[in-house]
């Protein structure tokens, strides 16, 4: 029987409709082979939306990404927005969407394609083979605990204050989505937190270790943060998830990415409870360059693929893509981002035309 998902297509700014472009001809065309079927509605959000309505994230959008299965967002923002009050900004629009999905897990992959082992700032050997996933907590932790501010004390003196904090619920969703994604990949989950000087890293280790009791299947060890970066950079192999909080994750999810050397090839997933989940590259809106047919849309193409493996359950859709991908690296096809001598340099149009003809294969 064919399946049958409602996609909300969010292009936004700069590179964001050239590349959102591919990424759609590329879901069509897995559709037909696999019997699926995509019914897509497009929204603005970001400067789009700005000049149309003068809101970010107008409520219809947020509406349409509500009422669907999944949202494919591109990239927002630009340096005509740039000037604007942060209320009317792009990014506004972005934070404004994750929190209307209640998005509180960020899954960012850190996966070394072979063709571009050397693009890595680290050595072939340490780098080779790498395959991670970072699962960040993303609504709670230190970026959103009360109190914050900054204070003036009793001498006068200013205090700037922030408060890492999680409950027991919160860290054991963003838990259950670990030991997941985990299931879905190498069955290994490191948690990181530093529970040998913070209480709320005490509280998350003591509940990360009693959910592993649910998944016997998934093999868990702890890590403090200060060595979990040392062994990113050590020995990356080590690792196949990490779930970690809001501020180690943005860092370490960080520090991850830049093993594989290239922005333009990266994608990213933010999941809630229950309702559709974000997927996005973890670039930005590249306004340096839109319009003039130079973007890489692999990162897009592989957020589409995201979506059907960890937002549809569509797994056999999204191997069919992630390997289309690899077989244009293989066949030297390669955007200015990751141009190296003897490829063959193409525009984002000519790459997209290649993977459609890689998944057509
Ligand atoms: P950026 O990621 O847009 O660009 C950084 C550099 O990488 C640029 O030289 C760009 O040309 C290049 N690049 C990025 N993606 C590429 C791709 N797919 N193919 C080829 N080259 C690529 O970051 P920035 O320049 O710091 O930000 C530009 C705008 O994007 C800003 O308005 C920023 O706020 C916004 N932004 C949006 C998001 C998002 O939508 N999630 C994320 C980051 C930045």
């Amino acid at each position: 029987m064919t399946q049958h998902y409602r996609i909300t297509l969010l292009p936004g700014d700069g590179i964001g409709p050239e590349i959102m472009a591919v990424a759609v001809d590329i879901l069509k065309l897995v559709a037909q082979q696999l019997d699926l079927s995509f019914e897509f509605q497009e929204a603005p959000v970001g400067g789009v939306a700005i000049d149309a309505t003068g809101n970010p994230l107008p409520d219809e959008t947020l509406q349409i990404c509500r009422n669907s299965d999944a949202v494919l967002l591109a990239a927002i923002g630009g340096y005509k927005w740039d000037s604007l009050p942060r209320h009317q900004r792009p990014e506004t629009g972005l934070l404004g969407l994750r929190a209307g999905l209640g998005l509180f897990a960020n899954l960012r992959p850190a996966k070394i394609l072979p063709q571009l082992v050397d693009a890595s700032s680290l050595k072939r050997e340490v780098v080779e083979g790498v395959d991670i996933m970072v699962v960040r907590e993303l609504t709670g932790g230190i970026y959103f605990g009360q109190p914050k501010g900054i204070f003036e004390t009793e001498t006068g003196e200013k205090r700037g204050v922030n408060t890492m904090a999680y409950t027991e619920s919160e860290i054991d969703r963003i838990g259950r989505v670990a030991f997941e994604t985990a299931r879905k990949r190498g069955s290994k989950l490191c948690s990181v937190d530093k529970a040998n000087v913070l209480e709320v890293s005490q509280l998350w280790r003591d509940r990360i270790t009693l959910l592993a009791k649910e998944y016997p299947d998934v093999e868990l060890s702890h890590l403090y943060v200060d060595n979990a970066a040392m062994q990113l950079v050590r020995w990356p192999k080590q690792f196949d998830t990490i779930v970690t909080g809001n501020l180690f994750g943005d860092i370490l999810s960080d520090a991850a990415a830049m093993l594989t050397g290239s922005i333009g090839m990266l994608p990213s997933a933010s999941l809630g409870a229950s309702g559709p989940g974000v997927f996005e590259p973890v670039h930005g809106s590249a306004p340096d360059i839109a319009g003039l047919d130079k973007a890489n849309p692999i990162a897009q193409v592989l957020s589409a693929a995201m979506m059907l493996r960890y937002g549809l359950n569509q797994p056999a859709a999204a191997d069919k893509i992630e390997l289309a991908a690899q077989q244009v690296l293989d066949a030297g096809y390669r955007t200015g981002d990751i141009m190296s001598e003897g490829m063959k340099l193409v525009g984002c149009r000519a790459m997209g035309d290649a993977l459609l003809e890689a998944l057509d294969r």
